[in-house]
């Protein structure tokens, strides 16, 4: 189902659905960036400003391995947390595909205990950790998510009013035994080593995984800072900066499905644009994406059926318009709904994106392969840069290479982020740009401007 977002947000492209809310990728059009939202329904209002404290929790930790907090609001009963978007394969979805390398495991392995560390070290303790809370990306690093019941060592046990913390099958014994005030550290280390034992259950593993599944927390480790420090002179933990394959294609294999399975949803509701985009992506990630192909050779005949509908409207409008000015001739006034039947025809033509080189009624097919030729031969989609005021510079370069004659066609780039440099004539750097550069994008670059604001 699309989901409903505010006006801010566009692509969505659901990613994970949780017991208590859902997670879309989605596009920030103010930023131009992809950035995950996650919507929570909630009827209770002291619930909702609860859930809005701990993205401040989750804002205010400062680590590499936990997604940034961008923003957190709520609008009716739904509250939005807005947060970076990882890309990756929950270590779930591994788990179920099985991760054949044994280098593989062993840097997801230690990457888990290294973000646990990192955690603790803050003193939070994340209280729900399981496979589905983990986020492996393709460079095997590591993200923790789901801080809905996170809590700093120290404050009160009680999360969300009512709710049973953590997930019955990683929960410590003294959790569900309810005894006293248990140590969430110690609970988290019990989490963990279950999660190491599903990962690999090798014996150089089970020396790290068995100690932290004791069933007397005073039998395992203070925290995940002191495992790790332990970890460090093991031989396994040397395999670490191996193989990274299996990783790579399975999250890509994830990925092309549910951008295939969202463009689809999005042609449904005949929101072509944003599913031409998403169908772009899929084929970036799976060049051999048989159903994404199919589907954006279709565009051709949107497109064409978009336009003839436009035209029905013009004429319609056309006929209006010669109506109303006979009406108005007729009983000698000007005619006020004239002037609206104008601005209503002259309003801005929003055409579908045609892939590059596929002219309007051409065999989609011709177009289709131009863009695997754009895919393989950069292995990365391209997009095009219009640079505007390149002439105040002497020296204009994109991503340390000199940029020469700006084209007026525009520059050929890959979709990607990129950096653009404009020197003036005594060396000195005039103005600096990271941009974004999507599939087919076509993007201005006004360096005039800046250049005549830093100026003045
Ligand atoms: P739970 O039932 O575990 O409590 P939840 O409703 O609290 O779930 P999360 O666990 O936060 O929701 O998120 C659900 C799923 O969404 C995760 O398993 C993960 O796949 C995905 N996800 C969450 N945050 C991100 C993110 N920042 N980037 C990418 N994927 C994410």
């Amino acid at each position: 189902m699309i989901p409903k977002l505010p006006k801010a947000f566009s692509h969505p492209m659901i990613i994970g659905e949780g017991s208590f809310s859902s997670v879309y990728r989605v596009r920030q059009k103010s930023l131009d960036r992809w950035v995950a939202v996650k919507i929570i329904n909630e009827k209770n209002a002291a619930r909702r400003h609860e859930v809005l404290s701990e993205a401040r929790n989750q804002a205010q930790m400062p680590i590499a391995c936990i997604p940034s907090v961008f923003d957190a609001f709520q609008l009716g009963q739904r509250v939005f947390i807005i947060m970076e978007w990882v890309k990756g394969a929950t270590l779930l979805s591994l788990l179920e595909k099985g991760i054949p390398n044994k280098a593989d495991r062993a840097a997801i392995g230690f990457g888990i205990i290294s973000a646990l560390a990192g955690l603790h070290k803050l003193g939070f303790a994340h209280r729900d950790l399981k496979p589905a809370n983990i986020l492996v990306t393709p460079e095997a690093g590591i993200y923790l998510v789901d801080f809905g019941f996170s809590k700093k060592i120290g404050e009160s046990g009680q999360s969300i009013v009512g709710m049973v913390k953590g997930t019955p099958a990683y929960m410590a014994p003294e959790i569900w035994q309810g005894a006293g005030s248990p140590d969430f550290m110690k609970a988290d280390l019990f989490a963990l080593g279950k999660i190491l034992q599903e990962l690999d259950p090798a014996p150089e593993w089970k020396g790290i995984s068995q100690p932290l599944m004791s069933l007397d927390p005073n039998h395992r480790p203070d925290s995940a800072v002191v495992l790790w420090d332990r970890c460090q002179s093991l031989p396994i933990s040397r395999m670490t900066q191996e193989g990274k394959a299996s990783v790579n294609w399975i999250s890509s294999e994830l990925l092309s499905r549910r951008l295939l399975q969202a463009a689809k949803q999005l042609l449904f509701a005949k929101r072509s644009e944003e599913a031409y985009w998403l169908l772009a992506e899929c084929l970036q990630e799976d060049p051999d994406a048989a159903e994404a192909m199919q589907l954006l050779e279709t565009f051709p005949a949107l497109s064409k059926e978009k336009k003839r509908r436009q035209w029905v409207i013009s004429m319609a409008t056309a006929a209006g318009f010669i109506v109303a000015m006979l009406l108005a001739f007729h009983y000698g006034k000007s005619s006020e709904r004239g002037k609206r039947y104008v601005s209503v025809s002259a309003e801005e033509n929003s055409k579908i994106l045609l892939l590059p080189g596929m002219k309007d009624g051409k065999r989609a097919v011709k177009g289709a392969a131009k863009f695997l030729e754009l895919a393989t031969v950069e292995n990365s989609l391209m997009g095009l840069i219009f640079i505007e005021g390149a002439e105040q510079c002497d020296k204009l370069s994109l991503d340390g290479r000199v940029v020469r004659t700006p084209a007026p066609s525009g520059l050929p780039t890959a979709s990607g982020e990129h950096v653009l440099l404009c020197n003036d004539r005594f060396g000195s750097l005039n103005y600096r740009e990271k941009l974004t550069i999507l599939p087919f994008q076509r993007k201005i670059i006004r360096i005039h401007d800046k250049v005549s604001k830093k100026e003045a």
